[in-house]
């Protein structure tokens, strides 16, 4: 009776909802299913942000809109923290007032800016394979998504010369998402790279957005480079960036983009009229945990670090072919030659119990991969690397 739009019926289902009625259908048979799948680190955020939560439930007037209603930028104290922390980190200035948007959650931010810049018919370029919301995003703003493939030849970045073979299409083109380090392929990204980014921009008119949300998560010594901290970029773009991953606080929903003016006015603008920004409580507890990340750092990158060499020995001896990233806490491993990835990822959980997402979760392009979460207890790591080691492929 009612008819769903032609906006949502172009959506695919959110991958993991498949995922998630296998892994129910197995674990029926009585199989402990360890799960892989998503990436939600399994461990609490620092017990100082827990208890600046409790005691900010407290404040005067928390439980009012948040302040400036109705321009949800967020709260000052927290906007100028992010600058603090942006300038200390990566070297790169930012105004507190223009130039950086708190979001409920990055993904807030990355599925509702296409409402701002693009026009039906529009191109946005997304990475294939990359993180679902770029395409909704712009699929919900009627844009229309370009697939920018990401091989393993070229490092996991996209081939820009190889885009504009085709400018027809690059002409329709308004916006652009990069992710680095990179979900699923956990490749990171050089300066240099983000230079030609620049030039790219430039030359097409395109609006960049880099989604850094992963920029904390690295190992061996390698430090994530900032997209603006190399020259024009804030001409040009805007960077992603999420409480979530690098502080442990997935469910409490906030994040934050920074960067060019125009490009956060027009984000702003279109907050302004769908939501009223994130409850003033979780702003006023990320304020202690953007100034506590170091020490939240230090205690869990040793342990994604840990988890991450127990599961490449293990993949390892199993024969799979795989390089120890440097970033983010998933390994992106290819599959078995001669099988799709989905069912490679069927047969895993039904003969090993241990749920992992199929690279095609990701895009067409994800195929011949899967991809392996390091979010799940130590303990269940090593219980999963154990039956890994007894697959039978
Ligand atoms: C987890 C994730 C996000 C979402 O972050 P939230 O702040 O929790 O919304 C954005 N981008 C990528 C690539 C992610 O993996």
């Amino acid at each position: 009776m009612f008819d769903i739009s032609n906006r949502l019926k172009a959506l695919v289902e959110y991958p993991f909802a498949e995922l998630n009625r296998k892994k129910r259908e197995v674990m029926a048979r009585g199989v402990k299913v360890i799960d892989l799948g998503i990436g939600d680190p399994d461990l609490p955020p620092l017990s100082s942000v827990i208890k600046t939560l409790e005691k900010s439930t407290g404040v005067t007037d928390v439980h009012k809109y948040p302040s400036e209603h109705p321009s949800p930028k967020g709260n000052d104290e927290l906007r100028y923290a992010v600058a603090e922390w942006y300038e200390k980190r990566f070297a790169v200035k930012l105004d507190p007032e223009n130039e950086v948007q708190i979001l409920i959650g990055a993904k807030e931010g990355i599925g509702h800016l296409p409402l701002a810049f693009v026009n039906p018919g529009d191109g946005v370029l997304v990475p294939d394979p990359g993180y679902p919301v770029y395409r909704a995003g712009t699929i919900l703003a009627d844009g229309i998504p370009v697939t920018m493939p990401l091989r393993e030849k070229n490092n996991f970045l996209p081939d820009l010369s190889s885009l504009e073979t085709n400018s027809s299409i690059l002409k329709k083109c308004k916006m652009m998402y990069i992710n680095y380090p990179n979900n699923p392929t956990s490749a990171v990204a050089d300066k240099d790279f983000f230079i030609k980014i620049v030039d790219f921009a430039n030359s097409h008119k395109i609006i960049v957005c880099h989604d850094a949300t992963y920029s904390e998560i690295t190992f061996d010594g390698f430090k994530a480079n900032s997209f603006l901290s190399v020259e024009g970029a804030k001409e040009v773009g805007i960077e992603f960036h999420s409480l979530s991953k690098s502080c442990n606080m997935t469910g409490w929903r906030i994040g934050f983009v920074v960067g060019n003016k125009d490009i956060i006015a027009g984000l702003r603008k279109v907050k302004t009229n769908l939501d009223s920004g994130a409850f003033n409580v979780v702003q006023l507890a990320a304020i202690e945990a953007i100034k506590t990340m170091p020490e939240n750092l230090n205690r869990i990158l040793p342990i994604y670090k840990q988890r991450r060499d127990i599961l490449i020995e293990a993949l390892t001896t199993a024969g799979f072919k795989i390089r120890s990233p440097k970033a983010t806490f998933y390994l992106w491993v290819p599959v078995p030659s001669g099988m799709k990835s989905e069912f490679f990822c069927a047969k895993m959980l039904d003969e090993s119990g241990v749920l992992v997402t199929p690279g095609t979760g990701f895009g067409p392009e994800g195929e011949g991969y899967f991809r392996i979460s390091l979010t799940a207890a130590t303990t269940q790591i090593e219980e999963a690397s154990q039956r890994i080691k007894s697959l039978n492929l």
